[in-house]
């Protein structure tokens, strides 16, 4: 298992984790912020446990967030 974190108020909302992982991560209408499919909130940081095949693409968004709001670790 793997574990994503994002800490969502931060987000730009630059649409880079939805297009390496778009079945993780989906843009929100409502504040033009990045969602992490799945994750509940915990004090302002949206956390998901979830398999290891989703590893490399979340990795990949995790480098390419430009505010670095996004952590991914092996559970
Ligand atoms: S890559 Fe980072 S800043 Fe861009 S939409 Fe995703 S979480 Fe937000």
């Amino acid at each position: 298992m793997i574990q994503i974190i994002q800490q969502r108020e931060k987000c730009i909302g630059c649409n880079a984790c939805v297009e390496v992982a778009p079945y993780r991560w989906r843009m929100s209408k409502k504040d033009g912020k990045c969602t992490l499919v799945g994750a509940k909130d915990k004090k302002g940081y949206y956390v998901l446990n979830t398999f290891d095949e989703e590893w490399k693409d979340n990795v990949l968004a995790a480098n390419i967030c430009p505010v670095k709001i996004i952590k991914v670790m092996q559970l």
